[in-house]
């Protein structure tokens, strides 16, 4: 019904990983249980609802937490390997010794890496914690745009704040 493999739903179920954000409502409309039930892998009695919830959502945001470290990890990682190949490309097309167009393609064949991981690591750099205006100490998540386009040392970039309009140097920080 949700279009999923069964070995997929098995990993589920052995609890190796949980379903896709995206199929939970869905998977829960099936079951008829709730988000909260799915969580706790039970069906939970109304009067522990309260409290099962708290610590759902106390483990969801520990689970972000340990994601976006990862990606901001991740981040560099991707960072240096294409500006390895990039370079690579380069110095073999200006000290090897071949035909003109072999150097046009090896410059391209190191750009082309290049441009999609610095593209995928500002989408990481956007969405892995938030950044914190200086000003009013507002937590968010700023758009793709602002983030390519702000001006950074490191990882602290000056941007408006979407709560005080204020342009301040935010920094990025993990928890909200
Ligand atoms: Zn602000």
């Amino acid at each position: 019904m949700l279009g999923v493999t069964d070995r997929a739903i098995s990993k589920w179920e052995n609890g190796v990983c949980l379903p896709d954000a995206s199929n939970m409502p869905n998977l829960c409309k099936i079951l008829d249980i709730t988000i909260n039930d799915l969580f706790s892998g039970e069906v939970v009695d109304m009067k522990d609802n309260e409290k099962k919830l708290e610590k759902n959502l106390l483990e969801m945001t520990r689970i972000k937490e340990q994601r976006d470290k990862e990606l901001l990890v991740m981040e560099i990682f991707i960072g240096v390997i294409v500006a390895i190949i990039l370079l690579a490309c380069i110095f073999a097309a200006s000290f090897i010794s071949m035909p003109n167009w072999l150097r046009i393609t090896l410059i391209i064949i190191g750009i082309i890496p290049f441009a999609i991981g610095i593209s995928y690591a500002i989408r990481i750099e956007q969405i892995a914690g938030y950044y914190e205006c200086k000003n009013c100490h507002y937590k968010y998540v700023p758009t793709y745009k602002s983030v390519l386009f702000a001006m950074h040392i490191n990882r602290t970039r000056k941007m408006k704040c979407p709560k005080c309009n204020k342009k301040t140097w935010q920094k990025k920080v993990i928890l909200k």
